[in-house]
């Protein structure tokens, strides 16, 4: 027998947990609880760059990213406040003939899902980026919509959505597993819950594991810094870049830039201290890109475990009847909103006009966690194996 009973409950008080019970209480259900095992947006939702790309390798990528971003700019009429989206523009440099190659590939598959997209050339990629080290590139991918928004202000701006639409917040609560169908087991006591949904960001595994079920979504150091002020950096003057090949990407904060790149050798796991030699290493290709960084101090360093599935592509879908399974995979500022409702509508009826979910759920990873989706080739170089533990 459950103590209590609810519509939904939602386990995890990140961006993808708390924007679902949020749209899951806005389509209608009563009593909708979210239980987060600490603080709301302790996870990675506080700790990351902020970056906001439609720009995406794939077109559920692209509807993602583009459905977030509208959502962002109708949050001040929805609920009264934002998560500081800044439209700030985002090229993607190409240094060899393949990245041209590709770079056209992909942007025509934008350009039809409608993200206003266009290729620069060379001299317009310096002109557009003064403080590029000038006849580097080969050109690239522009979009002038792109931006970031403040993690933290995310977070602030989804309390106040759950507050205001009566969103049932239980902090302090951990998620301990499921009874029956749907009986969720806490800390603090059993909920009989019509719908349930999984989150846990880079905990998603062993939220899973509690839940009974294999979930093949891992964690691993992420490292951003932000650099000193220098007048060269007015955010005028600098549209946000990912060197992607490198994994590096920058944009600007407070007058300096912010910037971070991931270790492709990093092992797996959760780590939040920060890595002196492989900051070196970031430091060294900023530098080598944007050059008046080179003399820069830093204002701020951080390390944290962010979320990642093997083919970097979202995870939406049912694992039960009852049961929703939702994770970014290491996009949840540019997707996570997207993901949340996508997430929501499959809870509620089993589709999304978000996009298709379908080739998203659980059941297209094999016993070893392998997917058969072709990996995002738009995404961080994160590690494309899940820890064994
Ligand atoms: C340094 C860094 C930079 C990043 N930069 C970007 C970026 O620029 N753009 C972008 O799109 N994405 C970025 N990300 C990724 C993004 O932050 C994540 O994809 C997103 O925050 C994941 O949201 P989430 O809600 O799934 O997970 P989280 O925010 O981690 O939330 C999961 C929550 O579940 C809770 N939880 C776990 N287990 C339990 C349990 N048993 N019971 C109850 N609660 C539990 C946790 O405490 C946590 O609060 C970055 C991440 C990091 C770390």
């Amino acid at each position: 027998m459950a103590d209590q009973t609810a519509d939904a409950v939602v386990v995890g008080g990140g961006t993808v947990g708390a924007w679902c019970a949020y749209f899951l209480r806005r389509a209608g259900l009563a009593r909708v609880v979210l239980i987060e095992k600490g603080l709301l947006g302790q996870g990675a939702s506080s700790r990351a760059a902020g970056v906001v790309r439609m720009q995406g390798g794939t077109p559920e990528a692209v509807r993602l990213g583009q459905w977030s971003r509208r959502f962002y700019l109708s949050q001040r009429d929805e609920i009264g406040t934002d998560s500081g989206f800044t439209e700030q523009g985002y090229l993607l440099p190409c240094f060899t003939e393949a990245e041209v190659a590709a770079a056209h590939a992909r942007l025509a598959m934008q350009a039809g899902l409608g993200v206003p997209v266009r290729w620069l050339e060379p001299g317009e990629v310096d002109a557009a980026n003064p403080t590029l080290a000038p006849g580097l590139t080969l050109g690239g991918t522009f979009c002038a919509q792109d931006g970031f928004i403040t993690p933290p202000r995310n977070v602030a701006a989804y309390t106040v959505a759950l507050i205001r639409s009566g969103v049932e917040i239980r902090e302090h609560v951990a998620f301990r597993g499921l009874a029956a169908d749907s009986v969720v087991e806490t800390s603090q006591g059993r909920i009989d819950a019509g719908l349930v949904v999984l989150t846990g960001g880079p905990k998603l595994a062993e939220v899973g594991r509690l839940a009974g079920l294999r979930i093949p979504a891992g964690g691993v150091r992420h490292q951003v810094a932000v650099t000193e002020r220098h007048p060269d950096l007015d955010p005028a003057r600098v549209p946000m870049v990912f060197d992607l090949a490198e994994g590096l990407y920058w944009r600007p904060e407070e007058g300096g830039l912010l910037f971070g790149m991931s270790n492709p050798d990093e092992p797996p796991g959760e780590n939040r201290e920060v890595d002196e030699d492989y900051l070196a290493r970031m430091r060294a290709r900023l530098a080598g890109l944007v050059p008046v960084t080179a003399g820069l101090g830093l204002r701020r360093v951080w390390a944290a475990t962010i979320d990642y599935t093997p083919d970097h592509l979202p995870i939406i879908g049912r694992a039960r009847d009852r049961v929703t399974v939702a994770c970014a995979g290491g996009a949840g500022m540019m997707w996570g909103p997207g993901v949340a409702r996508a997430a929501a509508d499959v809870a509620l009826t089993g589709s999304s006009d978000v996009l298709d979910t379908s080739p998203l759920g659980l059941d297209r990873f094999d016993e070893a966690g392998r997917s058969r989706l072709a990996t995002d080739p738009i995404a961080l170089p994160f590690p494309e194996r899940i820890a064994s533990s």
